[in-house]
């Protein structure tokens, strides 16, 4: 095991070399010994869903400006409006309650829009390439269901209930937006299929036969 030696950053792990974040694996595990409660675990969810929210109100546009389908770009920028309304609602809770935002950065949204920006400068713009944000934007979606989802709950054994109910609007958005982007991937994909032409093979019929009428499916 390695010693803990000086701060986080440039800290190194076991092999002397610094790890991405700064933290060895055994540094990482030790941790922060402060008590800390359920309260602050709430308050960190706000700070990083807060930071999560305005990476995306940066990044939409992008993603808006790439998209070929217009039913796509119109669901972006309503997206967008939307996730404009969900940093105001983050911003009050937080004013509410006192909490700084300070520079809490959501990593796993960075990861997330980051993916985003791959697909757009690996898939030409077309039909493919929005499918592929619609998988993108799903994968968002997903993340914010899973955080607002356990922030409310948080926030209910709290006893905090009008916050429980704002974050519940919240929510309830990020889950209908999700439910909507898999309504238009469906037109979408069959647009993305269609612009193959004959090239594609069907993976769904039975038995061996020429493109378009492979089996693969009847043995797996
Ligand atoms: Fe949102
Ligand atoms: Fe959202």
């Amino acid at each position: 095991m390695s010693k803990k030696t000086g701060s986080a950053s440039g800290s190194k792990n076991q092999t002397g070399k610094a790890s991405s974040d700064g933290m060895g694996l055994s540094e990482l595990l030790k941790g922060n010994k402060e008590q800390k409660t359920l309260k602050d675990l709430f308050q960190d969810g706000l700070k990083d869903m807060l930071s999560a929210e305005k990476q995306l109100v940066e990044a939409l546009p992008k993603v808006a400006e790439a998209a070929h389908n217009e039913d796509l770009q119109n669901a972006v920028e309503h997206h967008l409006k939307q996730t404009e309304k969900h940093v105001q609602r983050l911003e009050k809770i937080m004013t509410y309650l006192k909490v700084e935002s300070g520079s809490k950065e959501c990593e796993a949204m960075k990861g997330l829009i980051k993916e985003a920006d791959e697909i757009i400068k690996n898939f030409p713009e077309g039909p493919v390439r929005d499918s592929a944000l619609i998988i993108g934007a799903q994968k968002v979606e997903h993340y914010e269901i899973a955080s607002y989802g356990s922030l409310c709950e948080l926030a209910d054994v709290l006893g905090m209930s009008k916050i429980h109910d704002t974050l519940g609007r919240t929510l309830d958005e990020e889950e209908q937006t999700d439910q909507d982007l898999s309504d238009l991937a469906q037109d979408i994909n069959d647009e993305a299929l269609e612009s193959e032409g004959e090239s594609h093979e069907d993976y769904n019929s039975s038995g061996s036969g020429s493109k378009g009428k492979k089996g693969y499916g009847s043995s797996l």
